[in-house]
């Protein structure tokens, strides 16, 4: 490919911080998504719990081509509606419930009045006691259960409001006995991993069992995002990113479970422990929730971006901005132009140096944690890896270096996968067999993709002798002559 190629497309990303935009009505056709993608995008998200197959299948396909276009691998994260529970219909529609009053939640399947409503949640049943809180409504109504069977919770209304049919219900301080993936989730994934989805993400995982299931399911076809949007998810932090390849803070349903005020120092948390892990975290919902209907984003929501930035989040997510907005295109540039200018400030790798990641004593910790200082001390243009399994791009990136992370892999569903992650740009390559012919494709590629010329120094990491998967035990500087592409 060439450099005007390159540059038409904004390819070589001026930025470390990635960008997830979800796909909907106001962005679904080829044209857009390519757009889309040349405003910043990196990631795709396809929200499973709205659409049919039939659309999902010309999003793929539209996605792939812009990739094809463009040389560069796209991540498609098809996110799996998850266990959401719901109440049932009603006779007319909507009741309204009144503060102070009693209404009840049931197992009938009756059209409800204001007095009661089915819950077709057994789950729910068995696990309420006296006192629980259940939320209507994305914690617009709250109830109180005074009263309950194996079938029924008769409840006190704490905050009334409309209730109207199929609205979302939230048992914040319950663990429920439900399955981790719902029929419909299953049908989702087999679908998505049908068609080729790079990430898969569960939504209201409760615990780090539901992301082994899961996991045995998708059979190492996609990464697993674990959605932390449950206060149970919060407390397993430690055991879900074990098993998890990377999480999201989803801050629209943990503002619900959670008082509101907890989210940002949650999300503050969560992003550390994910760092410390080494596995990407995504921070997603009303980031830019005003240009739904706004070219020109609030001065909150610009702070709220550039917080997620700041704190050394992998990537910053879009899901009405871009799936249903009026200015799709706009969010994705002032994400990218947020993400630059916090990226630029002089506290940003000062900051990442302070996180506090609590480092294994391995050479290839210690080799990664050598390679961001050499380049730092040396003006490298650029930190390569080569990666077959994406272990070695992700140490790299962990370490958070300001050069960019040139990632060589032979495997074009790793170089998708790690689109997600902080400040890797990652090349599909042939396979390399010596360590001469990594060091020439390194400088080569480097090159080629933009990031350094001649004169310039790039720093190499490698596992050496070749074909063992993490091994990095080697340190090179490469100078770049400006005759290796000749
Ligand atoms: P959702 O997840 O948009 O699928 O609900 C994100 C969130 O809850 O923040
Ligand atoms: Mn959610």
């Amino acid at each position: 490919m060439s450099d005007a190629e390159e540059s038409d497309f904004g390819i070589s990303r001026d930025r470390k911080t990635r960008i997830v935009a979800t796909l909907g009505p106001a962005s679904s056709g080829l044209d857009e998504i390519r757009a889309l993608f040349q405003a910043g995008v990196d990631v795709f998200r396809l929200n499973m719990s709205h659409g049919d197959h039939a659309d999902k299948v010309q999003l793929f396909k539209n996605i792939r081509a812009v990739e094809a276009e463009t040389e560069r691998p796209i991540a498609i994260l098809a996110d799996l509606q998850g266990p959401k529970l719901r109440v049932g219909t009603f006779k007319d529609g909507k009741v309204e419930l009144k503060q102070g009053e009693d209404f009840t939640l049931d197992l009938s399947t009756e059209p409800g009045t204001d007095k009661r409503v089915g819950l077709p949640h057994k789950e729910i049943f068995a696990a309420i006691q006296e006192g629980t809180h259940i939320l209507l409504d994305d914690g617009k109504i709250r109830l109180n259960v005074e009263e309950f069977t194996s079938t029924t919770a008769r409840c006190k209304v704490v905050v009334g409001g409309m209730l109207s049919d199929r609205k979302g219900v939230n048992v914040p301080n319950a663990v429920l006995p439900l399955a981790a993936l719902t029929p419909k989730d299953r049908k989702d994934l087999t679908f998505a991993l049908k068609e080729g989805a790079d990430w898969i993400a569960l939504s209201f995982v409760q615990r780090a069992a539901d992301v082994a299931e899961a996991r045995k399911l998708v059979g190492g076809k996609a990464a697993i995002m674990a959605k932390i949007e449950k206060p149970a998810a919060v407390t397993s932090l430690d055991e879900i990113l074990e098993l998890a390849d990377g999480v999201m803070v989803a801050r629209g349903d943990l503002g619900v479970e959670e008082p509101v005020e907890n989210v940002p120092g949650i999300q503050k948390y969560i992003i550390a422990k994910a760092r410390e892990a080494g596995k990407p975290v995504v921070v997603a919902t009303q980031m830019l929730e005003s240009m739904i209907n706004s070219p020109v984003p609030t001065r909150a929501e610009v702070s709220d971006v550039a917080t997620a930035v700041m704190d050394g989040a992998d990537a910053v997510m879009l899901s009405a901005e871009s799936a249903v907005g009026e200015y799709p295109i706009e969010a994705v540039a002032v994400m990218n132009r947020v993400a630059i200018k916090i990226e630029g400030e002089p506290t940003y790798f000062a900051n990442r140096k302070d996180d506090n990641i609590s480092m294994n004593d391995t050479t290839a910790e210690a080799i990664t944690a050598a390679a961001r200082q050499v380049s730092g001390s040396i003006g490298a243009k650029a930190i390569v890896t080569f990666t077959t399994s994406g272990s070695t791009a992700l140490r790299a990136a962990r370490e958070r270096p300001s050069a960019p992370i040139l990632t060589l892999t032979p495997q074009m569903s790793i170089a998708r996968r790690l689109s997600i992650v902080w400040g890797l740009h990652t090349v599909k390559t042939k396979d390399i067999n010596t360590f001469e012919d990594m060091i020439g494709k390194s400088k080569r590629m480097a090159m080629r993709q933009g990031l350094a010329g001649p004169g310039d120094r790039i720093v190499v990491t490698a596992g050496v002798p070749f074909g063992t998967p993490g091994a990095t035990n080697v340190l090179h500087i490469a100078w770049i002559s400006g005759n290796e592409l000749k």
